[in-house]
């Protein structure tokens, strides 16, 4: 579950404030639990809200104006 923002910080628009999640490999460590992945949200960084200045990200093959 995404955390409760305070009021006027904006919520990741790419990631919708699920900003990390691990990944399950399959492998187990000796100890039996299971060996997980991270990966965070490229927009935020795994902040769960959006920059002050952030830009949208471009799709894939999109041209980008500056
Ligand atoms: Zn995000």
């Amino acid at each position: 579950m995404p955390h409760p923002l305070p009021p006027g910080v904006r919520r990741c628009p790419h990631c919708g404030g699920f900003a990390a999640v691990a990944v399950d490999t399959g492998h187990r460590h000796p100890d039996g639990t299971r060996k997980t992945l991270h990966a965070l949200c490229p927009a935020c960084r795994g902040t769960g809200h959006a920059p002050a200045h952030s830009a949208p990200i471009p799709a894939e093959g999109s041209e980008v104006r500056v």
